[in-house]
């Protein structure tokens, strides 16, 4: 039997999950199904508890930078439960010639650190003399021209961390629309961040200081918070689990959209799938589709359990390629949040794999405890054996925003303008983070409920934090 709704969202990780309860929450007239072909909801959100020692598939945290993101931390009473690590506090290190060194918090402290020498630190200073670059320049192409070849073994540490990705594929204006955005505004990086620094001062006195974000998460893990948004819906009416959708098709009226288990009639279809799962569905509207498979980075996480340990003070650390190591970096979760570890014990997450290796996740987990053991041992005063391991690998890849997705990104927006009715966001579309998945969906919601068929035009610059 085909049911409608006014609204049918597919896919139930936290993108869906923040329309769905944004639309409950703000417009409870508005009827709407949330469809997800698991028997779960979250998608690659998922937190592990195992004796005591607590660690996750996928994200770690989020910085609390976003509004969109705050607002919904207020709005469902997380915000009274959430766990904080500070930037201003919590140091970050990168191997460099087999050693960690410390990045400083602040850009003046890095300044003056040793990072680079002197003569490399002027290089850098290029940038306010350079022309914008033209074209679609790849993150390391990018980096190299403003600043120079001594920072590049940074800038490719940095999306490690972030995509799990090779600098020399990822797209600068893909994965920094902000600080491109600078670039083009200011005629150099350094005098727009300058610029955008001093009027964020000026804005922030009169309210609030301005103060460096914060890394969240909730004391059982980042799962709380799907678990938390999912917890209004109700199984059968509107959330409907291990239901796989597998057509759209426009209707007199709107939408009509098949699934495994039931079919749907909608005036409005949200798809909330990373990039790549979306693709089929769109191909299914627009046969000039004009790709069907962008990149991803699937990574493993090996985690560390030790007994009278200590580890170094700060988030962790990561390693850029030209290191030749067989991690990619570590997250020292047992300093980030409290209760991470059992008492007197440590915990660190070890991550593996990545845009440039995913042959390494081939392997059988006891060779990939023993090689990463072998890297750690390497950069960390570990005086013993680890008591507690275990290999976690995520339910998703981290899609690269590299050469195809500027001109997908523009078919895609094109085509949403030519249906009304249809919505996207996702992991993927619009950047990486939760608090890029949250914003989307949150707009989305707002459209929705408001009855646009046609979604807002995209906002402003990304932050230079992601
Ligand atoms: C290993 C890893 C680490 C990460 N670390 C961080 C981090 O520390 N900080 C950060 O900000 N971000 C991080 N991210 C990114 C963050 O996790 C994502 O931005 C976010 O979780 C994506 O949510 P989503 O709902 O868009 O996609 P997903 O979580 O992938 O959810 C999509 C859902 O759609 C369902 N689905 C797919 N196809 C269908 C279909 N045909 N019918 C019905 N349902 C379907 C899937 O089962 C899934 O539940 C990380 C991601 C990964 C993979």
């Amino acid at each position: 039997m085909t049911k409608y709704r006014d609204t049918i969202i597919i896919g139930a990780g936290l993108s869906g999950l923040v329309v769905a309860n944004k639309l409950s929450r703000t417009f409870p007239t508005h009827s709407f199904a949330l469809v997800e072909k698991d028997r779960t909801t979250g998608g690659v959100i998922r937190s592990f508890v195992d004796g005591g020692f607590q660690a996750e598939y996928g994200p770690h945290g989020f910085l609390d930078n976003c509004q969109e993101s705050r607002d919904l931390l207020t709005q469902t009473g997380l915000d009274k439960e959430c766990v904080k690590a500070p930037l201003s506090t919590f140091v970050r290190y990168v191997c460099i010639g087999g050693k960690l060194q410390m990045i400083p918090q602040s850009p003046l402290k890095i300044i003056k650190a040793p990072l680079i020498p002197w003569r490399d630190k002027v290089k850098v200073l290029g940038d306010l003399f350079k022309k914008p670059l033209g074209g679609e320049p790849t993150v390391a192409k990018w980096a190299d021209y403003r600043f120079g070849k001594a920072l590049l073994p940074y800038v490719d540490a940095v999306f490690t961390g972030t995509y799990a990705g090779d600098y020399n594929e990822l797209k600068i204006d893909a994965v920094m629309p902000g600080v491109r955005a600078l670039e083009k505004q200011y005629g150099s990086v350094i005098r727009g961040a300058i610029v955008k620094a001093r009027l964020a001062k000026k804005q922030a006195t009169s309210v609030k200081k301005l103060e460096m974000p914060a890394m969240t998460s909730f004391p059982g893990g980042m799962q709380r918070l799907t678990d938390k948004l999912a917890e209004s819906l109700s199984p059968g009416e509107n959330l409907f689990l291990n239901t796989q959708a597998s057509g759209v098709t426009k209707t007199a009226s709107g939408w009509q959209v098949t699934s495994s288990t039931a079919s749907f009639n909608c005036r409005n279809i949200v798809l909330a799938l990373p990039l790549n799962q979306a693709l089929p569905f769109l191909g299914m509207l627009d046969s000039s589709l004009p790709s069907t498979h962008i990149p991803e980075a699937w990574i493993a996480t090996v985690v560390f359990g030790y007994k009278n340990a200590t580890l170094p003070p700060g988030f962790g650390f990561l390693i850029p390629e030209i290191e030749k190591r067989f991690i990619l970096g570590t997250l020292f979760s047992s300093n980030m949040f409290p209760n991470r570890a059992p008492e007197g014990h440590i915990v660190f997450e070890t991550l593996v794999g990545g845009r440039r290796h995913p042959e390494r996740l081939e392997l059988a987990d006891e060779e990939l405890i023993s090689q990463c053991l072998r890297d750690c041992e390497d950069l960390l005063d570990l005086p013993n054996q680890p008591v507690y391991t275990k290999v976690l690998r995520p339910a998703g890849g981290i899609p690269q925003l590299e050469k195809d997705y500027p001109r997908l990104l523009s078919w895609k927006n094109t085509l949403v303008q030519n249906h009304p009715g249809l919505f996207i966001c996702g992991f993927g579309w619009e950047g990486i983070g939760l608090n890029d998945m949250i914003k989307k969906a949150a707009y989305i919601a707002e459209d929705v409920g408001h009855g646009n068929r046609q979604g807002k035009k995209e906002e402003g610059l990304k932050k230079v934090y992601f």
